[in-house]
């Protein structure tokens, strides 16, 4: 832990105080404002970038289904249009179904762009008060086949089948993604979680593919736990963890409860990682009982798009904007409702702007 703390400390040193790297070029990003409090809290992240000075152009991006010849729904020509040039998305929540399931439009969008891993990191905000307050780690989920690749059937009358897909391919590729994400962000550990020991085919194959990534990458440390005893650690002491990597839907359970862990889904950011591209998102609803009232809390959002500065190799403005809005909740003086206060979300966004 001391060596991590140390790395991360010399790393940031070169950003400190320094608030001009003009010599950049800008780049375009593609904006998904989304529904309900989505505009608000995409505004938010805008107005904190404008004040950070940080060199992101972005291409807003109406993602409502249209209708197709065929007379089915499907996303519209422009996000491809956009993501292609652009390669990075930033996305608030959607409640715009396709079809039936509020799920299906985020789905859409990921199995659109091969967005094959679902990265959350889950950090403790200093002053905001959770269960524990030194936890930092990070899920790392395969997010395209596992028990969510859609194979299901009825075999007879009252017994019915779903298939857990698992390929070399895609899991070779997410444990790949974990070293490099450890390697990158000067942490110690990935963790395959799995349940091999019943699953011996299909988890099997998935902690083989990571043992076989873990032994080209040994500056990282490898550990395997089995995901019920990973649970139970979890909630007795989750600073012993810290990346871990594991199939869809064990990351889709285990992620929300990481979540839980420093205060829920509204601190909570998350980014989809692409071969081609990436699309960064708040996990939280569109909050449709506030939206409009500007009570909403863009910290979700805000630190999605935090992660998404590092992906794009601007981490000097990354760093800047998580410590102002890291501050502010340290401070709490102005805060938004979710989080104890009783500011606007336009207060809170200023208070973020003036220390940034
Ligand atoms: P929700 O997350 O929108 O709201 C649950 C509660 O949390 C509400 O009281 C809301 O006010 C509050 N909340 C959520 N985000 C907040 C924020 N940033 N600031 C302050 N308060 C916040 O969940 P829901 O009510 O179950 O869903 C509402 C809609 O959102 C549904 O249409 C659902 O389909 C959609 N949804 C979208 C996504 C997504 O796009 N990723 C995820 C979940 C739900």
């Amino acid at each position: 832990a001391f060596r991590r703390a140390l790395k991360r400390l010399l790393q940031e040193i070169p950003n400190q105080g320094s608030r001009c790297y003009s010599t950049e070029a800008r780049q375009m990003v593609t904006m998904i404002p989304g529904d309900g409090i989505g505009p608000e809290i995409s505004q938010s992240v805008k107005d904190i970038f404008s004040a950070a000075g940080a060199p992101v152009d972005w291409e807003d991006v109406d993602v409502t289904p249209v209708k197709g010849p065929d007379g089915n729904f499907r996303l519209p020509p422009k996000i491809f249009d956009s993501m292609d040039r652009t390669k990075v998305g930033l996305k608030g929540p959607l409640a715009t179904p396709i079809g039936k399931g509020h799920q299906s439009l985020n789905l859409a969008l990921r199995k659109a762009f091969n967005l094959y891993a679902n990265v959350r990191p889950c950090k403790s905000i200093e002053g905001y008060k959770t269960p524990y307050n030194d936890v930092d780690l990070v899920t790392i989920r395969e997010n395209t086949e596992g028990e969510y690749s859609g194979i299901e059937h009825v075999i007879v009358d009252g017994v019915v089948q779903s298939i857990k897909k698992i390929t070399e391919e895609a899991s070779m590729r997410v444990a790949e993604y974990a070293f490099a994400y450890a390697r990158d962000n000067n942490r110690d550990t990935v963790t395959a979680v799995h349940k091999a020991n019943i699953m011996k085919m299909t988890d099997g194959l998935f902690l083989k593919c990571c043992r076989h990534v873990a032994e080209q990458n040994k500056d990282i440390k490898f550990k395997e736990m089995y995901l019920d005893t990973v649970c139970l650690n979890m909630v007795q002491d989750p600073t012993q963890f810290d990346v871990l990597v594991m199939p869809n839907l064990y990351g889709d359970i285990l992620s929300d409860l990481c979540a839980g862990l420093i205060g829920g889904l509204g601190v909570t950011p998350s980014g989809n990682i692409g071969q081609d591209g990436a699309i960064f998102e708040s996990v939280h609803g569109t909050a449709p009982d506030i939206a409009g009232e500007d009570k909403a809390n863009p910290t979700a959002l805000l630190l999605s798009a935090v992660m998404m500065l590092r992906y794009m190799g601007l981490s000097p403005y990354a760093q800047r904007i998580e410590m102002a809005c890291f501050d502010v909740i340290r401070e709490g003086r102005v805060l938004t409702g979710d989080l104890g206060g009783s500011s606007k979300c336009s207060e809170f966004t200023e208070e973020i702007c003036r220390k940034v």
